[in-house]
């Protein structure tokens, strides 16, 4: 009992020590790889696709700009203002080349003196300080630089999203005389970042200062605002910090994790968001996390079997060199040869009888039939502690074999092993066994000899052994002695 509790604590730290440490190198790897893959992505693969993006922007932005430049220092343009706006048909012409052979969404021109918008086909309306939508012109006439980036609504293009170019146009002495330029489509963009997202799996759109969602890729289904977007909006504040160094954020959404990095471009008034999805960069390394998890799974449960197994072993030659039988705890028949001998010189020495007592269990063999060979070890075992607790400190017992116990009474006349083994027998006869919540009665037969002078061993268990069977053959549950030669039979 005690040794297999020990066996089960010894696993059970074994256990233990194979799972932490097994865990903590697993985990401790997983978390390394994941960072790794993680740190690569934010510090290089998005930062560079914002770069990109931000040159392309820039590119695409300053061939726009330069013409517009060439414009507002057209002396055409310039000469036709000033000579009164005369012939609408001249001013269109020039635009509509422009706007053709730049391939720009649109042209225009916004003279000064008579705030007039003229654009490809002509006059398109005058511009008036209190509409909303002419705001920019205003702005551009008071404004210190020669030009300015605006995203605004097209109206000479059924309102599409533009990026203007504005331009401020002076006479030769320096004067404000009007504003020119050109607007390009966003389309453009579109296609950069759909071929973005294609090449580097990475999700790219822009955003106003407010965070409403301007330009995306063509597979951005959600337009609205980041603050309302599931995921994002968790992060939103720090994305809209006017900051034009790339910011790098992550959020979780569905699960997932996903990494960004955003930059706020002031050209456009707007922020550039590149995120990176990288649950599926991580597959990889949980993979290798479960297999691993699995691998050290059957190495502990191999190591533990390997333990058990020579525990086990290690236990049974403990066994043999205690000489206790594994099943009852007593004494097994090899070790009580030895304790017998010891018992005899004692007994020959000091002049003390000897006694022994061998009984067998009756019809234990339907124990075994009725109730299975389990219930009839624990009946072994009851029967082995019945007999321990009837006896003194010094008698010995021993399982002798299979049923059949043999206990050892040192200085001790017949008489007295006669009423022991009475009460033994009587004990058990009296005693309830619980098989299979039935109850059992059992009986024991029993056999008594004393030991005479120099007998030898084979000669005494025999006598036992002879009491034992007249015990069974007169119909069991009872105690039958066997006298030697020389032993008086009148008890
Ligand atoms: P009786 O002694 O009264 O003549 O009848 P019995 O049924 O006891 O007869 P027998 O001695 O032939 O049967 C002994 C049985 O004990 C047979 C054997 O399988 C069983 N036995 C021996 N050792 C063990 C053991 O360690 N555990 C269990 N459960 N049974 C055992
Ligand atoms: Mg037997
Ligand atoms: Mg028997």
């Amino acid at each position: 009992m005690r040794l297999s509790s020990e066996k089960s604590r010894l696993l059970t730290w074994i256990s233990i020590l194979l799972i932490i440490g097994f865990l903590t190198t697993i985990i401790g790897s997983y978390i390394v790889s994941r960072d790794t893959i993680r740190q690569n992505v934010v510090e290089q693969a998005l930062p560079l696709t914002s770069d990109n993006i931000y040159s392309e922007i820039q590119k695409d932005i300053l061939r726009p700009a330069f013409i517009s430049s060439l414009m507002a220092s057209d002396t055409f343009l310039r000469d036709w203002i000033l000579a009164g706006e005369a012939d609408q048909t001249q001013i269109s012409r020039y635009l509509k080349e422009v706007k053709e052979k730049y391939g720009m969404i649109s042209a225009f021109m916004v003279s000064d003196r008579t705030d007039h918008y003229y654009y490809a086909d002509g006059l398109l309306k005058t511009v008036r300080e209190d509409e909303h939508r002419d705001e920019w012109y205003f702005r551009v006439r008071k404004m210190k630089t020669d030009y300015e980036i605006n995203v605004d609504i097209d109206m000479a293009n059924r309102d599409a999203m533009t990026i203007f170019i504005n331009h401020r146009v002076l006479d030769y002495n320096g004067n404000f005389i009007g504003a020119t330029g050109v607007g390009l489509t966003l389309d453009t963009m579109t296609d950069i970042i759909d071929s973005y997202q294609a090449r580097f799996h990475r999700n790219i759109y822009f955003t106003d200062h407010d965070g409403k969602v301007m330009l995306a890729g063509k597979s951005m289904t959600e337009r609205g605002r980041i603050t309302d977007m599931p995921g994002v909006a968790s992060i939103a504040s720090s994305i809209l910090n006017r900051d034009v160094r790339p910011t790098q954020l992550e959020y979780r959404h569905n699960g997932e994790s996903v990494l960004m990095s955003s930059r706020f471009i002031p050209e456009l008034d707007w922020y550039l968001l590149v995120e990176q999805n990288i649950t599926d960069d991580v597959l990889p390394v949980r993979k290798v996390f479960a297999l691993n998890i699995a691998i050290s799974a059957i190495v502990s449960i191999l190591i533990l079997v390997l333990t058990l197994f020579a525990v086990n072993r290690y236990q049974q030659r403990l066994r043999l060199i205690a000489g206790t039988d594994s099943l009852t705890g007593l004494l097994n028949r090899q070790a009580f040869e030895l304790v017998f001998r010891q018992a005899m010189l004692d007994a020959e020495r000091r002049g003390k009888p000897l006694c022994a007592i061998l009984f067998d269990i009756d019809f234990f063999k339907n124990v075994n039939d009725q109730h299975g060979h389990l219930a009839g070890d624990r009946v072994l075992q009851q029967i082995a502690d019945i007999t321990r607790n009837a006896l003194r400190e010094s008698d010995i017992v021993t399982r002798w074999g299979g049923e059949e116990f043999l206990i050892l009474l040192k200085d001790c006349p017949l008489e007295q092993a006669h009423t022991l083994a009475e009460k033994l027998r009587q004990t058990i006869a009296d005693h309830t066994f619980v098989l299979d919540s039935k109850n059992v009665k059992l009986s024991i037969s029993l056999g008594i000899t004393q030991y005479s002078s120099r007998e030898s061993l084979p000669a005494f268990f025999s006598r036992a052994d002879k009491a034992l069977y007249e015990a069974k053959s007169k119909g069991r549950n009872q105690v039958a002695v066997s006298f030697s030669d020389s032993e008086d039979r009148r008890m």
